[in-house]
Order: C-alpha cells, then sequence, then structure tokens
C-alpha cells in the first residue's frame, strides 16, 4: 500500500509533533489506514514532558520520503521547512496557521485559518467530520495550544483558541492553566543541551527582504539564568553566520512568565533590529517589552523595516 506520511517542520515543536498523531488519527478514522504519523527531529523538553504526561508514543523520525510519495503538511508549508526532498512528493493536504509559502502544479487540500495553532483547525476539523475527539485526542490538542500561545497569552491568541482550549480542557479533564504552565516550563530546561542544540533547537530561517536571517526563539522563565550564557551563545551564532553566510542572527530568548524577549542580534544587518523596534543594542542585546511572537511580532515588523 502506498503510505501517506504526515509531519510538521524540521526542529518540531508541540504544534508540529501532536498535530502529525492528531491528523494522522483523523485520517485513519475517515478511512485512509496507511497515514503515518512522523517528525522531522528530535523531541523538545516541552513535547517530551507532554508524550510523557500523556504516556502517548512519539511519531517516526524520518529525513526524507520517497520519491511519489504522499504526504500531509501540517504546522507548516513552506519547502525549507519541510521534509528535504518535498519536491519529489505529492503533497495531499496542508493544515496549518502560517503564511502560505508553496506552489504545487495540482490541485490539493489546503486549510489555512489565521489561528493560534494548528491543533486549533483541526478540532474543527473532527467536529466537521463528525469524528470522536477522545480524551487523549483533546489533551494532545489542548498541549499545542497552550504551547502555541503561551497559555493564550500571546498576540497571535484568537477567540477560536480561547473556545477550543476551553472545550478541550472539559474533554480532557485537565485543568490547563497549572498543566499548561508546568508543560511550558518543562520547556526552558536548557541544562543538557550544548550551545549548538539551544541554537538549533526552535531555529527558523527567514528572509527578511534581502536579508538572510535566522531568528531562533528560546523559552524561559528566567532570562538572566540565559544570559549567563551569553558569550558562548554569541560565539556559536557568529559560526552559524560565517557558516551560512547570513546577514543576521537574531536570537530571541522569550521570559514566558512576564511576557518579554531578550534579543541577542549579529551580523552585518543587526541593525536592523534597531530599525524595526526603535531601540539600541547595547553590547549586541536589548530587551524588547511585551514580544513574544516571533510569527505576529517579529517576522512582520523586521520584513517592513529591511
Ligand atoms: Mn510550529
Ligand atoms: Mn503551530
Amino acid at each position: 500500500m502506498v503510505k501517506t506520511y504526515i509531519f510538521g517542520h524540521k526542529s518540531p515543536d508541540t504544534d508540529s509533533i501532536t498535530s502529525s498523531l492528531v491528523m494522522t488519527n483523523l485520517e485513519k478514522v475517515l478511512g485512509n489506514e496507511d497515514a503515518v504519523a512522523c517528525r522531522l527531529g528530535s523531541l523538545n523538553k516541552e513535547t517530551e514532558y507532554v508524550l510523557n504526561y500523556l504516556d502517548i508514543e512519539a511519531p517516526e523520525l524520518i529525513e526524507k520520503v520517497e520519491d511519489e510519495a504522499n504526504v500531509i503538511l501540517v504546522d507548516h508549508n513552506s519547502p525549507a521547512e519541510s521534509v528535504d526532498n518535498i519536491e519529489n512528493a505529492k503533497i495531499l493536504k496542508v493544515v496549518d496557521h502560517h503564511k502560505i509559502a508553496f506552489e504545487t502544479s495540482y490541485p490539493l487540500f489546503v486549510r489555512a485559518e489565521p489561528v493560534g495553532c494548528t491543533e486549533t483547525i483541526l478540532f474543527k476539523l473532527y467536529k466537521e467530520n463528525g469524528v470522536e475527539v477522545t480524551k487523549e485526542i483533546a489533551s494532545l490538542m489542548l498541549s499545542a495550544i497552550v504551547s502555541d500561545t503561551l497559555l493564550l497569552k500571546s498576540p497571535t491568541t484568537t477567540e477560536d483558541d480561547i473556545k477550543a482550549v476551553k472545550e478541550l480542557a472539559e474533554i480532557a479533564e485537565i485543568d490547563y492553566e497549572t498543566y499548561g504552565l508546568d508543560m511550558l516550563k518543562a520547556g526552558t530546561d536548557l541544562s543538557s543541551f550544548s550551545i549548538e542544540e539551544i541554537l538549533d533547537l526552535d531555529a527558523k530561517q527567514i528572509d527578511f527582504k534581502d536579508v538572510k536571517s535566522i531568528v531562533n526563539q528560546v523559552n524561559t522563565a528566567s532570562i538572566p539564568e540565559v544570559m549567563e550564557m551569553k558569550a558562548d551563545l554569541e560565539a556559536g551564532m557568529t559560526k552559524i553566520i560565517e557558516e551560512q553566510g547570513l546577514d543576521l542572527f537574531m536570537l530571541l530568548i522569550t521570559d514566558i512568565v512576564n511576557s518579554n524577549s531578550q534579543v541577542i542580534a549579529l551580523g552585518k544587518d543587526a541593525a536592523l533590529v534597531e530599525k524595526a523596534y526603535n531601540v539600541k543594542l547595547e553590547d549586541n542585546t536589548v530587551l524588547l517589552e511585551g514580544v513574544v511572537s516571533r510569527k505576529k511580532q517579529v517576522v512582520p515588523i523586521m520584513t517592513e523595516s529591511a
């Protein structure tokens, strides 16, 4: 049988992992028995916490798919964030909440909504298709929404996300605030990571017009704790800038409790951060108050200023 590989983006976060599991279940219930949940990288600590808590196995790790393979993309659509040989695959469906950054020569199912999390859309798809949202599925969905919206506090949060979390918390029988904070905090534990790993945890390649950039976001409950590693982080960032010919490397150290981000910016276009936020970098760093969302509060502002 021809398999259908279902996966989220590289450097997977909780939304990418849980959405692949939840979408795979939906496909199977609707008759696509050859759907396989996959992932394109190792689990982060937050997602590990979620899967351990719920006692659910992680999706299968893959690096590429066979030529002509059927794939379903969740939580991403840009080829740069997808499986390496995506151009040889047949994309059957996309369910996502990011801007559309791909093209195909054939028609396909695309469901994209400007909500805070892919799982909010999947929750709707379950309802629309009359598919049961079990306690397990609800717990997965809820975890991802809490993760992507930083407990419904990020400006990416929509009414749909809030409504979904409330309904899902009842099905899952979870106190989402307590569970959510524990989950987010589990994700901030950097102790076992090397500098290289920290710089790759949630790195996204983004071009702000002609400015070739990486924007990496690290969540923390204590900015000063992460800033103790500043010199080592900068050395690692400089190395990546040189290796990849980047114009800018932006590291956002996001305080999930107080909703601020300390940014470290390196590269020949580091001043773009100053221009975009009307701030002054001191020793390559500045606090961006109220900035927690890369998608809403970094990408558009940086692109406009480039
Ligand atoms: Mn994601
Ligand atoms: Mn997402």
